[in-house]
């Protein structure tokens, strides 16, 4: 029994989704233009596709599970689970207009003309706001849209906005936050149910660990209370003596985003010799 998963083939996804099946420690051989492909160390058949086949391979079971970003979860409307976000493939989709037009508010969009590769979203965001206006379904190159008079809006894919900018386009709304998510099959087989759990506690760990670095430093053993004190750690930091008399050095566990602010007030209390290091994978 092998759990199969669907990938992108190519594009802005491929290279993020096989780092992180390496990252579980699952070697898979990634030969061009192969359409299939199984690990060499973990019950996974691969399966690469366009992202916006995925949604549907996954509902028909003919994938168990794949890798594709919430957007085209949403916008396929197939009944398929998301899992577990990855954290990669972030980006947003966002209305845009020409830099020269006045806008306000959602308001300015009705009875206007949004070309869009998201109809679905785009309608459902025009209806949350009491908005008509007609949507132009395009598959691609959505932006220049609006300078070839096809439409007055546009609502795509910002990541940076960079590609806004360039078409003389400005960014109005947030319609949806994405990024990458493993999904599932509604009616996975117990056995494959397992492999999934399997997959999914090493993507936790991965995911954990990117989250969080390892601290070590130096403290005066009469400042060590108030540097503890400090340190969040996985349960209470490590303390070993150092040769020099007087002196510990203090290991523990940072999450990322406390960080800096921890650092500063670290140095503020007599730590010295910080050192933080990346963590690889994380078990709680
Ligand atoms: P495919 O050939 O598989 O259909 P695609 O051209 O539709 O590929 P990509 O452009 O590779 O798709 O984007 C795949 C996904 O990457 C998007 O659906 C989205 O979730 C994510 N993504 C992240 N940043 C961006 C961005 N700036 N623009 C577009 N997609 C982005
Ligand atoms: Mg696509």
């Amino acid at each position: 029994m092998k759990l199969k998963i669907a990938i992108q083939k190519s594009g802005r996804l491929h290279d993020d989704s096989i780092k992180l099946l390496k990252e579980c420690g699952i070697d898979i051989n990634n030969g061009v233009n192969k359409l299939k492909t199984e690990a060499t160390n973990f019950p996974l058949e691969v399966f690469f596709l366009r992202d916006d086949d995925i949604p549907q391979y996954i509902e028909d079971g003919v994938a168990d599970i794949g890798i594709v970003g919430e957007n085209v979860v949403l916008e396929k409307q197939k009944q398929v689970n998301i899992v577990q976000k990855l954290g990669f493939g972030k980006c947003r989709l966002s209305m845009a207009v020409e830099k020269s037009v006045d806008y306000t508010s959602v308001k300015d969009l009705q009875n206007k003309r949004i070309a869009t590769s998201y109809p679905v979203i785009v309608e459902d965001f025009l209806q949350q706001n009491g908005i008509t206006a007609e949507i132009h379904e395009i598959s691609g190159s959505v932006e220049i849209a609006p300078g070839i008079g096809l439409a007055d809006a546009i609502c795509d894919l910002v990541s940076s906005g960079s590609t806004l900018f360039m078409n003389g386009l400005k960014e109005v709304e947030t319609v949806l936050k994405s990024e990458a998510v493993l999904a599932a099959c509604h009616s996975l087989k117990p056995e494959q149910q397992l492999l999934l759990d399997k997959l999914l506690f090493r993507i936790q760990a991965v995911r954990k660990a990117k989250n969080n670095k390892y601290i070590l430093l130096n403290a005066p053993n009469d400042k060590l209370n108030e540097i503890i004190g400090l340190l969040p750690g996985m349960k209470s930091p490590t303390v070993l003596p150092l040769a020099e008399a007087g002196w510990s050095s203090v290991h523990s566990v940072l999450n990322e985003n406390d960080f800096w602010d921890i650092i500063e007030s670290l140095k503020e209390a007599g730590a010295q010799g910080i050192l933080v290091v990346p963590i690889e994978k994380m078990v709680i």
